[in-house]
């Protein structure tokens, strides 16, 4: 499962300094030569995050109440979807065209995206908030990025 997740990663572009998720989705939406729009909802009942493949582009819709890691690990899941299903392996694809929270994806595809939104951060230097002690929290707090 980490060997798929690492191998995804390769396809993303490189990493924007300082890290910023949404200059990273501009990057891919520019290396894959199609429109890649990050949207929040604001409605309750909406699972973190979905993937939408609209015909012209694609659309990724988090939670509007995401913000920080947690924001950028649900966009970089949703990203892992495009990737498996447009450049992965067509076989483990599994497409999303049901609605939110219908169980659109396998088990084991939701795992490598956990895994690799997980991977992607850490290599981005991003630690999880309840990774750092206190002293680190605000040191990234002030710095604007958390160093592993
Ligand atoms: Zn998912």
């Amino acid at each position: 499962m980490r060997l798929a997740a690492k191998e995804l990663l390769v396809l993303l572009p490189e990493f924007p300094q300082p890290w910023d998720v949404d200059v990273l989705c501009r990057d891919l939406a520019g290396a894959r030569g199609r429109p890649l729009t990050l949207h929040p909802v604001d409605l309750p009942e909406f699972p973190f995050g979905m993937w939408i493949d609209d015909g012209v582009g694609d659309r990724v819709l988090y939670r509007s109440s995401a913000t920080g890691y947690h924001r950028d690990h649900i966009i970089l899941h949703e990203i892992c979807h495009l990737l498996i299903a447009r450049d992965g392996d067509p076989a483990t694809a599994t497409r999303t065209t049901a609605p939110p929270g219908a169980g659109a994806h396998s088990a084991a595809e939701e795992e490598l995206a956990e895994t690799f939104a997980s991977l992607a951060l850490k290599h981005a230097g991003r630690l999880r908030p309840r990774d750092l002690s206190p002293v680190e929290r605000r040191a990234a707090e002030l710095l604007g990025v958390a160093r592993a």
